[in-house]
């Protein structure tokens, strides 16, 4: 019997089509497998069991009168609660949107079911994806399915710990400041944040729509390009989605070709604080990639310490704009947070918004909408708003220049591996600093690829199936590989020789 652990995009629609098993077999082994380890994990925040099933069957009675089917076809996958399906609840696991039935499909969903693939289930995110950890959520925290103790990273835990947790075969996450990298990084899996504007944000709730991309989360650096491939292009419903042909180059690299690339190094991202894990982690996977031929370069991306307080004036900025339409007249189908029908004529538009915004949204949400609100205000506008805006200009032009000079950076993901659950949830600036390597890729849009290190000595018992997994003190490390604009086949191509040919096990 094919074990689920086992299972990739590509095993699966070889299985599929060897007649191995059938999609609905799959299905239904997933979802029970589901049932009896998520309790622990807390990934998913609803499962579409029928409708999955439905999904399933249909592709195996496309197989069985032989007509062609795709790669993705019945493959199960997760998807981030901030992405619309018709006729389903998208909760951005917030309160406020606990009733929400959304009207239409987001464009990513309406490519995957073409592919025919299957959606297990809604995953867990930090509320409206503000967060380094699913701690935010307002209904569960996720944990990592590699230490229940500690947090799966965020806001996409719950695709993260999923496809780690063999609960999906991939997942969709979406990226603001590292919300797909991160938490890839902490489960030790692949996670690809695409350039900006390679995949349309149609269908997602939006956050923080400058900044805000949907990309996958997958067990294999192929599984990812599969996954990307068949959700990237121009959208007519989202106007700063990209006219790009992303070729075969996407899966069919050659290697011969990417070890010609030079890689960067930028200094700026090895500085002290960084843990000792992560740092053997990034080394080792240096020196693999060295020891393949790939040439190294240092560089300087000297505008870096300055990304994360830009980022944390432009993010809440347009967090508060964003989430302004959230204003209990819409949306908000919570009865308990509705304003009664004559209330307004009584209590007026406070009593909306204290029983709407107030109750509906948590901690964290306020606490940017108040940030965004006041770094936008008159009198503050200039000295913040306006100035972060020059610096992320100052931020994107350190990669132009880099890439004057290499092909695409290494670099870490975040300063050390999965933290304790509860350790930094009181602490909100705790909780932005885990965020240093990873927004000034948001605020430049480009494409960055996260990936497991390997051959870092695991002691974990995991029969095995994972042994691609990055250990260190049993926690997986990742590195980040950054690209040029919608250069994602050089990221991709890199990633994949060191997947196939760094073996874990040296
Ligand atoms: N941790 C970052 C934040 O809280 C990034 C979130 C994201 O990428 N969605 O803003």
């Amino acid at each position: 019997m094919t074990l689920l652990r086992d299972l990739t995009i590509k095993k699966f629609h070889d299985g599929l089509l060897k007649k191995e098993f059938s999609a609905l077999e799959i299905t239904q082994a997933f979802l029970k497998y589901i049932k009896d380890t998520d309790p622990r994990i807390n990934a998913y925040l609803s499962l579409r069991e029928e409708q999955a099933i439905k999904e399933a069957e249909h592709v195996d009675i496309a197989v069985a009168k032989g007509e062609s089917v795709g790669v993705l076809a019945g493959v199960p996958l997760a998807i981030k609660d901030n992405m619309l399906l018709k006729g389903e609840v998208a909760t951005a696991a917030s309160k406020i949107l606990e009733n929400y039935t959304a009207s239409y499909d987001a464009t990513v969903i309406t490519k995957l079911r073409k592919e025919n693939a299957v959606f297990l289930g809604k995953t867990n995110l930090d509320e409206f994806a503000m967060g380094t950890s699913t701690e935010n959520s307002a209904f569960q925290v996720t944990k990592n399915p590699h230490d229940e103790t500690r947090v799966a990273g965020g806001s996409s835990g719950g695709s993260a710990a999923a496809v780690a947790g063999h609960m999906a075969i991939a997942a969709l996450g979406s990226d603001t400041g590292g919300s797909i990298r991160l938490p890839a990084s902490f489960c030790g899996v692949v996670g690809l944040k695409a350039t900006y504007g390679a995949v349309s944000r149609s269908g997602l709730i939006a956050m923080a729509s400058s900044l805000d991309q949907i990309g996958p989360i997958a067990k294999t650096v192929e599984d990812a390009a599969i996954l990307f491939k068949a959700i990237a292009g121009k959208d007519p419903l989202d106007a700063t989605s990209a006219q790009v042909d992303y070729g075969a180059e996407l899966l069919e690299s050659d290697f011969n070709q990417i070890k010609g690339l030079t890689i960067g190094v930028p200094k700026e991202y090895f500085i002290d604080g960084v843990s000792s894990e992560v740092r053997a982690g990034v080394e080792s996977a240096i020196a693999d990639l060295k020891s393949l031929g790939v040439k190294f370069k240092d560089i300087s991306l000297p505008h870096t310490k300055h990304a994360l307080s830009c980022y944390y004036i432009l993010q809440p900025a347009e967090v508060s704009s964003n989430l302004a339409r959230f204003d209990g007249v819409r949306y908000s189908r919570n009865p308990n947070l509705r304003m009664h029908p004559n209330a307004a004529n009584r209590s007026g538009l406070d009593h909306l918004y204290f029983t709407t915004r107030g109750k509906g949204f948590g901690a964290e949400v306020k606490r940017r909408i108040i940030l965004g609100t006041f770094v936008l205000s008159s009198g503050y506008y200039d000295a913040y708003y306006a100035k972060a805006q020059q610096v992320r200009a100052l931020v994107k032009q350190d990669f132009t220049e880099a890439f004057k000079h290499v092909d695409m950076i290494l670099a870490p993901i975040s300063p050390a591996p999965a933290f304790k659950v509860g350790e930094k949830a009181d602490d909100p600036l705790a909780l932005y600093l885990e965020d240093i390597f990873t927004v000034p890729i948001n605020l430049a849009g480009l494409p960055s690829l996260a990936i497991p290190v390997r051959n870092v000595k695991s002691d974990m018992e995991d029969g095995g199936s994972l042994s691609h997994l990055p250990l260190t003190n049993k926690l997986p490390v990742g590195f980040q590989l950054i690209g040029r604009a919608f250069k994602e086949a050089d990221i991709l191509g890199m990633g994949q020789m060191y997947e196939n040919e760094v073996t874990s096990d040296k």
